[in-house]
Protein backbone atom coordinates (compact mmCIF):
# COMPACT_ATOMS: atom_id res chain seq x y z
CA UNK A 1 0.00 0.00 0.00
CA UNK A 2 1.42 3.27 -0.80
CA UNK A 3 -0.17 6.46 0.83
CA UNK A 4 -0.49 10.28 0.17
CA UNK A 5 -0.81 12.43 3.11
CA UNK A 6 -2.84 15.87 2.57
CA UNK A 7 -3.48 18.81 4.27
CA UNK A 8 -1.29 18.86 6.87
CA UNK A 9 1.67 20.95 8.42
CA UNK A 10 4.92 19.15 7.53
CA UNK A 11 7.56 18.85 10.15
CA UNK A 12 10.47 17.41 8.38
CA UNK A 13 12.66 16.95 10.81
CA UNK A 14 15.78 18.94 9.46
CA UNK A 15 15.56 22.11 11.87
CA UNK A 16 13.79 23.57 9.15
CA UNK A 17 10.60 25.36 9.70
CA UNK A 18 7.18 23.65 9.18
CA UNK A 19 5.29 23.79 5.74
CA UNK A 20 1.99 23.16 4.42
CA UNK A 21 1.69 20.40 2.04
CA UNK A 22 1.10 16.43 1.07
CA UNK A 23 3.75 13.83 2.23
CA UNK A 24 3.66 10.66 -0.86
CA UNK A 25 5.10 7.31 0.68
CA UNK A 26 5.31 3.74 -0.80
CA UNK A 27 5.73 0.68 0.86
CA UNK A 28 9.20 1.32 2.34
CA UNK A 29 10.52 4.91 1.60
CA UNK A 30 8.80 8.38 1.19
CA UNK A 31 8.85 9.07 -2.07
CA UNK A 32 8.08 13.17 -2.66
CA UNK A 33 6.99 16.31 -0.42
CA UNK A 34 4.82 19.40 -1.48
CA UNK A 35 3.51 19.68 -5.28
CA UNK A 36 5.79 16.55 -5.98
CA UNK A 37 4.14 14.30 -3.98
CA UNK A 38 0.79 15.23 -5.31
CA UNK A 39 2.04 15.27 -8.78
CA UNK A 40 3.39 11.26 -8.21
CA UNK A 41 -0.23 10.78 -6.66
CA UNK A 42 -2.48 12.10 -9.35
CA UNK A 43 -4.15 8.92 -11.54
CA UNK A 44 -1.79 6.44 -9.56
CA UNK A 45 -3.77 3.57 -8.35
CA UNK A 46 -2.82 1.85 -4.92
CA UNK A 47 -2.54 4.86 -3.49
CA UNK A 48 -4.55 5.52 -0.55
CA UNK A 49 -5.22 8.96 1.15
CA UNK A 50 -4.87 10.19 4.14
CA UNK A 51 -6.30 13.95 5.18
CA UNK A 52 -4.49 15.12 7.44
CA UNK A 53 -5.93 18.62 7.74
CA UNK A 54 -5.60 20.41 11.23
CA UNK A 55 -2.49 17.57 12.22
CA UNK A 56 1.11 17.64 12.15
CA UNK A 57 2.86 15.17 9.79
CA UNK A 58 6.30 14.56 10.62
CA UNK A 59 9.13 11.50 11.46
CA UNK A 60 8.18 9.03 13.84
CA UNK A 61 10.48 10.14 17.45
CA UNK A 62 13.42 8.28 17.82
CA UNK A 63 14.20 7.65 21.59
CA UNK A 64 17.84 7.27 22.08
CA UNK A 65 17.51 6.17 25.58
CA UNK A 66 15.09 3.27 26.20
CA UNK A 67 15.14 -0.03 28.33
CA UNK A 68 12.51 -2.13 26.41
CA UNK A 69 13.53 -5.29 28.25
CA UNK A 70 12.91 -4.02 32.10
CA UNK A 71 9.68 -3.64 32.48
CA UNK A 72 8.89 -1.00 34.29
CA UNK A 73 10.91 -2.30 37.72
CA UNK A 74 9.89 -0.80 41.25
CA UNK A 75 13.20 -1.20 41.92
CA UNK A 76 16.41 -3.09 40.84
CA UNK A 77 16.17 -5.61 43.36
CA UNK A 78 12.89 -6.83 41.22
CA UNK A 79 14.48 -6.13 37.91
CA UNK A 80 18.11 -8.50 38.91
CA UNK A 81 16.64 -10.91 41.36
CA UNK A 82 12.83 -11.50 39.63
CA UNK A 83 13.13 -11.92 36.13
CA UNK A 84 12.92 -14.76 33.94
CA UNK A 85 14.81 -14.99 30.39
CA UNK A 86 12.20 -15.82 28.48
CA UNK A 87 9.42 -14.57 29.95
CA UNK A 88 11.56 -11.41 30.05
CA UNK A 89 11.02 -11.02 26.13
CA UNK A 90 7.27 -12.01 26.02
CA UNK A 91 6.74 -9.01 27.85
CA UNK A 92 9.74 -6.34 26.13
CA UNK A 93 7.61 -8.06 22.45
CA UNK A 94 4.42 -6.37 24.46
CA UNK A 95 6.09 -2.90 25.82
CA UNK A 96 7.60 -2.76 22.12
CA UNK A 97 3.98 -2.05 20.60
CA UNK A 98 3.18 0.80 23.19
CA UNK A 99 6.30 2.21 22.41
CA UNK A 100 5.31 1.97 18.81
CA UNK A 101 1.58 3.40 19.03
CA UNK A 102 2.96 6.68 21.04
CA UNK A 103 4.93 7.67 17.78
CA UNK A 104 8.11 6.32 18.32
CA UNK A 105 9.56 4.33 15.17
CA UNK A 106 13.06 3.96 17.05
CA UNK A 107 14.65 3.33 20.00
CA UNK A 108 18.26 2.63 21.24
CA UNK A 109 18.51 0.08 24.09
CA UNK A 110 21.96 0.02 25.07
CA UNK A 111 21.75 -2.59 27.97
CA UNK A 112 18.80 -5.32 28.50
CA UNK A 113 18.60 -8.46 30.91
CA UNK A 114 19.96 -11.56 29.41
CA UNK A 115 20.64 -10.91 26.21
CA UNK A 116 16.29 -10.15 25.21
CA UNK A 117 16.95 -6.86 23.49
CA UNK A 118 18.78 -8.56 20.41
CA UNK A 119 16.29 -11.43 20.55
CA UNK A 120 13.51 -8.54 20.53
CA UNK A 121 14.84 -6.57 17.79
CA UNK A 122 15.43 -9.76 15.00
CA UNK A 123 11.85 -10.73 16.22
CA UNK A 124 11.15 -7.65 14.90
CA UNK A 125 13.10 -7.38 12.01
CA UNK A 126 11.72 -10.40 10.89
CA UNK A 127 8.11 -9.59 10.97
CA UNK A 128 7.16 -12.25 13.92
CA UNK A 129 6.89 -9.23 16.91
CA UNK A 130 5.71 -5.46 16.22
CA UNK A 131 7.70 -2.91 17.78
CA UNK A 132 9.80 0.50 17.08
CA UNK A 133 13.35 -0.25 15.56
CA UNK A 134 15.58 -1.50 17.74
CA UNK A 135 19.01 -0.65 17.78
CA UNK A 136 20.74 -2.66 20.88
CA UNK A 137 23.23 -3.56 23.01
CA UNK A 138 23.57 -6.38 25.61
CA UNK A 139 24.63 -6.26 29.30
CA UNK A 140 26.40 -3.47 30.24
CA UNK A 141 30.03 -3.17 30.92
CA UNK A 142 30.84 -2.71 35.22
CA UNK A 143 34.23 -2.87 36.54
CA UNK A 144 33.61 -4.38 40.70
CA UNK A 145 32.99 -1.03 42.38
CA UNK A 146 29.50 -1.24 40.37
CA UNK A 147 27.21 0.99 39.12
CA UNK A 148 23.65 2.62 39.64
CA UNK A 149 22.78 -0.95 41.46
CA UNK A 150 24.68 -0.12 44.20
CA UNK A 151 26.13 -3.25 46.11
CA UNK A 152 23.21 -5.06 43.68
CA UNK A 153 26.67 -5.50 40.95
CA UNK A 154 28.50 -9.00 41.56
CA UNK A 155 32.01 -8.72 42.36
CA UNK A 156 32.45 -10.94 39.00
CA UNK A 157 30.33 -12.28 36.47
CA UNK A 158 26.79 -11.53 34.79
CA UNK A 159 24.02 -10.13 36.79
CA UNK A 160 20.87 -8.16 35.53
CA UNK A 161 21.75 -5.96 32.93
CA UNK A 162 25.70 -5.77 34.24
CA UNK A 163 28.81 -7.89 33.46
CA UNK A 164 31.67 -7.53 35.61
CA UNK A 165 34.47 -6.97 34.03
CA UNK A 166 38.07 -7.05 35.33
CA UNK A 167 41.21 -6.18 33.53
CA UNK A 168 42.10 -5.53 29.88
CA UNK A 169 41.95 -9.54 29.24
CA UNK A 170 38.24 -9.75 30.67
CA UNK A 171 37.35 -6.18 28.82
CA UNK A 172 38.14 -7.76 25.12
CA UNK A 173 37.03 -11.20 25.71
CA UNK A 174 33.41 -9.82 26.52
CA UNK A 175 33.50 -7.37 23.94
CA UNK A 176 33.80 -9.47 21.35
CA UNK A 177 32.00 -12.05 22.95
CA UNK A 178 29.13 -9.59 22.49
CA UNK A 179 30.00 -8.59 19.37
CA UNK A 180 29.30 -12.06 17.89
CA UNK A 181 25.93 -12.07 19.70
CA UNK A 182 24.84 -9.68 17.75
CA UNK A 183 24.62 -6.24 19.55
CA UNK A 184 24.49 -2.68 18.06
CA UNK A 185 26.28 -1.16 20.76
CA UNK A 186 28.56 -1.96 23.57
CA UNK A 187 27.64 -0.12 26.92
CA UNK A 188 29.91 1.08 29.68
CA UNK A 189 28.53 2.09 33.09
CA UNK A 190 31.63 4.51 33.43
CA UNK A 191 30.52 6.04 36.71
CA UNK A 192 28.57 4.16 39.81
CA UNK A 193 27.78 5.44 43.24
CA UNK A 194 29.44 4.35 45.99
CA UNK A 195 27.01 4.27 49.27
CA UNK A 196 30.02 5.48 51.64
CA UNK A 197 30.65 8.49 49.35
CA UNK A 198 26.98 9.42 49.19
CA UNK A 199 27.57 12.97 48.76
CA UNK A 200 29.85 12.65 45.46
CA UNK A 201 27.26 11.52 43.93
CA UNK A 202 28.28 8.85 41.49
CA UNK A 203 31.80 8.90 40.79
CA UNK A 204 33.89 7.21 37.83
CA UNK A 205 34.61 3.63 38.29
CA UNK A 206 36.91 3.19 35.04
CA UNK A 207 39.87 4.31 34.42
CA UNK A 208 40.83 5.93 30.89
CA UNK A 209 43.17 2.95 29.84
CA UNK A 210 40.27 0.66 30.62
CA UNK A 211 37.58 2.55 28.50
CA UNK A 212 40.27 2.88 25.71
CA UNK A 213 40.58 -1.00 25.77
CA UNK A 214 36.66 -1.35 25.16
CA UNK A 215 36.74 1.10 22.28
CA UNK A 216 39.69 -0.60 20.56
CA UNK A 217 38.19 -4.37 20.42
CA UNK A 218 34.60 -2.48 19.43
CA UNK A 219 36.12 -0.36 17.35
CA UNK A 220 37.99 -2.78 15.49
CA UNK A 221 34.96 -4.79 14.96
CA UNK A 222 33.16 -1.99 13.80
CA UNK A 223 30.45 -1.48 17.02
CA UNK A 224 30.00 2.02 18.43
CA UNK A 225 30.04 2.27 22.55
CA UNK A 226 27.78 4.05 24.48
CA UNK A 227 29.13 5.05 28.41
CA UNK A 228 26.70 6.28 31.34
CA UNK A 229 28.49 8.96 32.42
CA UNK A 230 26.82 11.22 35.85
CA UNK A 231 29.64 13.69 36.28
CA UNK A 232 32.41 15.48 34.94
CA UNK A 233 35.70 13.70 34.87
CA UNK A 234 33.37 10.53 33.67
CA UNK A 235 32.15 12.33 30.94
CA UNK A 236 35.48 13.75 30.16
CA UNK A 237 37.65 10.63 29.70
CA UNK A 238 34.59 9.17 27.61
CA UNK A 239 35.19 11.94 24.91
CA UNK A 240 38.93 11.42 25.38
CA UNK A 241 39.02 7.47 25.08
CA UNK A 242 36.49 7.73 21.52
CA UNK A 243 33.33 6.68 22.87
CA UNK A 244 30.53 7.31 19.96
CA UNK A 245 27.62 8.66 22.70
CA UNK A 246 27.14 9.36 26.24
CA UNK A 247 24.26 9.06 28.22
CA UNK A 248 23.99 11.91 30.64
CA UNK A 249 26.77 13.74 30.83
CA UNK A 250 25.26 15.53 33.28
CA UNK A 251 27.17 17.86 36.03
CA UNK A 252 30.03 18.59 33.58
CA UNK A 253 32.94 20.99 34.03
CA UNK A 254 35.01 23.12 31.75
CA UNK A 255 37.48 20.45 30.94
CA UNK A 256 34.73 18.10 30.16
CA UNK A 257 33.10 20.60 27.93
CA UNK A 258 36.13 21.15 25.91
CA UNK A 259 36.45 17.25 25.44
CA UNK A 260 33.25 17.11 24.29
CA UNK A 261 33.02 19.46 22.07
CA UNK A 262 36.81 19.15 20.89
CA UNK A 263 35.31 15.29 20.20
CA UNK A 264 32.05 16.38 18.88
CA UNK A 265 30.57 13.24 20.99
CA UNK A 266 26.82 13.24 20.45
CA UNK A 267 24.95 13.55 24.29
CA UNK A 268 21.56 11.98 25.47
CA UNK A 269 21.00 13.72 28.56
CA UNK A 270 18.35 11.88 29.40
CA UNK A 271 16.68 14.58 32.05
CA UNK A 272 12.81 13.38 31.80
CA UNK A 273 13.14 10.52 34.12
CA UNK A 274 14.63 13.37 36.43
CA UNK A 275 11.93 15.70 35.51
CA UNK A 276 8.84 13.66 36.17
CA UNK A 277 10.35 12.23 39.06
CA UNK A 278 10.81 15.77 40.67
CA UNK A 279 7.13 17.34 39.01
CA UNK A 280 5.02 13.98 39.90
CA UNK A 281 7.05 11.62 42.11
CA UNK A 282 4.79 12.80 44.92
CA UNK A 283 1.81 11.07 43.20
CA UNK A 284 3.39 7.70 42.98
CA UNK A 285 5.02 7.74 46.67
CA UNK A 286 8.55 8.19 45.10
CA UNK A 287 11.30 9.42 47.98
CA UNK A 288 12.35 12.75 48.49
CA UNK A 289 15.55 12.76 48.80
CA UNK A 290 15.48 11.01 45.33
CA UNK A 291 13.21 13.58 44.47
CA UNK A 292 15.86 16.27 44.90
CA UNK A 293 18.79 15.14 44.03
CA UNK A 294 16.94 14.44 40.59
CA UNK A 295 15.79 18.11 40.41
CA UNK A 296 19.23 19.33 41.41
CA UNK A 297 20.89 17.16 38.56
CA UNK A 298 18.72 18.72 36.05
CA UNK A 299 19.38 22.59 37.51
CA UNK A 300 22.76 21.87 37.61
CA UNK A 301 23.68 20.54 34.22
CA UNK A 302 21.76 22.44 31.75
CA UNK A 303 23.68 25.34 31.32
CA UNK A 304 26.78 23.10 30.27
CA UNK A 305 24.55 20.43 28.25
CA UNK A 306 23.05 24.41 26.72
CA UNK A 307 26.57 24.91 26.21
CA UNK A 308 28.09 21.87 24.33
CA UNK A 309 24.78 21.82 22.44
CA UNK A 310 25.34 25.77 21.02
CA UNK A 311 29.21 24.67 20.41
CA UNK A 312 28.19 22.04 17.96
CA UNK A 313 27.79 18.85 20.01
CA UNK A 314 24.99 16.55 18.77
CA UNK A 315 22.12 16.81 21.23
CA UNK A 316 19.93 13.29 21.03
CA UNK A 317 16.70 13.05 22.78
CA UNK A 318 16.27 9.77 25.83
CA UNK A 319 13.60 9.36 27.84
CA UNK A 320 15.11 6.35 30.15
CA UNK A 321 11.91 5.08 29.70
CA UNK A 322 11.48 1.18 30.93
CA UNK A 323 11.23 2.27 35.07
CA UNK A 324 7.98 2.55 37.17
CA UNK A 325 8.92 6.05 36.97
CA UNK A 326 8.94 6.14 32.98
CA UNK A 327 6.17 3.30 31.86
CA UNK A 328 6.16 2.39 28.29
CA UNK A 329 4.13 4.52 25.42
CA UNK A 330 3.99 7.66 28.55
CA UNK A 331 6.86 10.18 28.69
CA UNK A 332 8.74 9.60 25.19
CA UNK A 333 7.92 13.27 24.05
CA UNK A 334 8.79 14.56 27.59
CA UNK A 335 12.67 15.11 26.81
CA UNK A 336 11.55 17.59 23.87
CA UNK A 337 10.23 19.59 26.57
CA UNK A 338 13.03 19.63 28.48
CA UNK A 339 15.30 20.72 25.96
CA UNK A 340 13.29 23.33 24.87
CA UNK A 341 12.91 24.84 28.97
CA UNK A 342 15.83 24.10 29.94
CA UNK A 343 18.38 24.27 27.06
CA UNK A 344 17.09 26.88 25.45
CA UNK A 345 16.32 25.48 22.48
CA UNK A 346 13.28 26.54 19.79
CA UNK A 347 10.38 23.58 19.01
CA UNK A 348 12.12 23.00 15.73
CA UNK A 349 15.92 22.46 17.43
CA UNK A 350 13.91 20.22 20.22
CA UNK A 351 12.29 18.19 17.47
CA UNK A 352 15.50 17.27 15.28
CA UNK A 353 17.09 16.13 18.44
CA UNK A 354 14.32 13.50 18.52
CA UNK A 355 14.09 12.89 14.79
CA UNK A 356 16.46 14.20 11.94
CA UNK A 357 20.00 14.35 14.74
CA UNK A 358 18.83 10.50 16.10
CA UNK A 359 19.19 8.27 13.38
CA UNK A 360 22.69 7.91 14.51
CA UNK A 361 21.84 6.15 17.35
CA UNK A 362 20.22 3.64 15.46
CA UNK A 363 23.01 3.33 13.25
CA UNK A 364 20.88 4.37 10.40
CA UNK A 365 22.37 8.01 9.89
CA UNK A 366 20.85 9.82 7.07
CA UNK A 367 18.46 6.69 6.43
CA UNK A 368 15.70 7.71 9.05
CA UNK A 369 14.71 10.87 10.77
CA UNK A 370 13.57 13.28 8.15
CA UNK A 371 10.71 13.76 5.84
CA UNK A 372 12.31 13.42 2.74
CA UNK A 373 12.75 11.89 -0.57
CA UNK A 374 13.87 8.14 0.00
CA UNK A 375 13.98 8.63 3.51
CA UNK A 376 13.08 5.44 5.21
CA UNK A 377 8.85 5.84 5.94
CA UNK A 378 8.97 6.71 9.45
CA UNK A 379 6.12 9.04 9.74
CA UNK A 380 3.84 9.95 12.15
CA UNK A 381 0.21 12.53 12.14
CA UNK A 382 -0.31 14.12 14.93
CA UNK A 383 -3.23 15.95 16.24
CA UNK A 384 -3.17 20.04 16.43
CA UNK A 385 -0.08 22.10 15.77
CA UNK A 386 3.41 20.99 17.01
CA UNK A 387 5.47 23.58 16.11
CA UNK A 388 3.52 25.18 18.74
CA UNK A 389 3.13 22.80 21.27
CA UNK A 390 5.02 19.98 21.28
CA UNK A 391 3.04 18.70 24.31
CA UNK A 392 0.75 17.70 21.75
CA UNK A 393 2.52 14.50 21.39
CA UNK A 394 2.05 13.39 24.83
CA UNK A 395 -1.64 13.24 24.28
CA UNK A 396 -1.93 9.13 23.34
CA UNK A 397 -5.15 10.37 21.35
CA UNK A 398 -3.31 12.68 19.48
CA UNK A 399 -1.50 10.54 17.49
CA UNK A 400 -3.87 9.76 14.64
CA UNK A 401 -1.35 7.82 12.49
CA UNK A 402 1.86 5.66 13.03
CA UNK A 403 3.77 4.33 9.97
CA UNK A 404 6.95 2.31 10.13
CA UNK A 405 8.71 1.92 7.19
CA UNK A 406 5.76 2.70 4.93
CA UNK A 407 3.50 0.33 7.26
CA UNK A 408 1.17 1.53 8.90
CA UNK A 409 0.50 0.55 12.51
CA UNK A 410 -2.74 -0.67 14.10
CA UNK A 411 -3.95 2.33 16.27
CA UNK A 412 -7.39 0.96 17.09
CA UNK A 413 -7.71 -2.58 18.39
CA UNK A 414 -6.75 -2.38 22.13
CA UNK A 415 -3.73 -4.15 23.28
CA UNK A 416 -4.94 -7.67 25.75
CA UNK A 417 -5.22 -6.35 28.99
CA UNK A 418 -1.98 -7.24 31.06
CA UNK A 419 -2.62 -9.10 34.72
CA UNK A 420 0.21 -9.31 37.26
CA UNK A 421 2.80 -12.43 36.85
CA UNK A 422 3.54 -14.70 39.76
CA UNK A 423 6.69 -13.37 41.63
CA UNK A 424 7.50 -10.65 38.83
CA UNK A 425 6.96 -7.32 40.68
CA UNK A 426 8.99 -6.03 44.21
CA UNK A 427 7.51 -2.36 44.90
CA UNK A 428 10.17 -0.02 45.88
CA UNK A 429 10.85 3.15 43.46
CA UNK A 430 7.33 4.24 43.86
CA UNK A 431 3.97 2.91 44.76
CA UNK A 432 2.47 3.09 41.32
CA UNK A 433 3.68 3.17 37.68
CA UNK A 434 3.65 7.20 37.28
CA UNK A 435 1.52 7.45 34.08
CA UNK A 436 0.16 10.83 32.45
CA UNK A 437 -3.30 10.18 33.99
CA UNK A 438 -1.15 10.01 37.39
CA UNK A 439 0.53 13.24 37.10
CA UNK A 440 -2.26 15.65 35.38
CA UNK A 441 -5.38 13.82 37.48
CA UNK A 442 -6.88 15.16 40.70
CA UNK A 443 -5.22 14.04 43.75
ZN1 LIG B 1 19.45 4.22 31.32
Amino acid sequence: MAYLITGGTLIDGTGAEPVAGSLAMDEERIVATGAAADLWAEGRAGVARIDATGATVMPGLIDAHCHITFDEPFSTTELFFHRREGLSALVAAYNARKVLRAGVTGILDADCVYSTSIDLRDAIEAGVAEGPRIACGGNALFTSVGGTAGMLIPDEGRLGYSKVTAGRDEIVQEVRRQIKGGVDWIKVHVTGLVPRQREAGEIQVWTLDEMKAVVETAHDLNIPVVGHCRNASSTRDAAKAGFDMILHATFMDEEALEAVVEAKVPLVPSLTFQQVLADYGHKVGANRTFQKIFEREIIDSSVMLSRAWREGVPMLAGSESGFSITPYGEWHWRELQVFMEHLGMTAMEAIHCATGASGRSLGLAGEVGTLEADKLADVIVVRGDVAKDVTLLGVQDNIRHVFKGGRAVDLETPLAERRSIPGWRVANYSTAPLTRATAFGEG
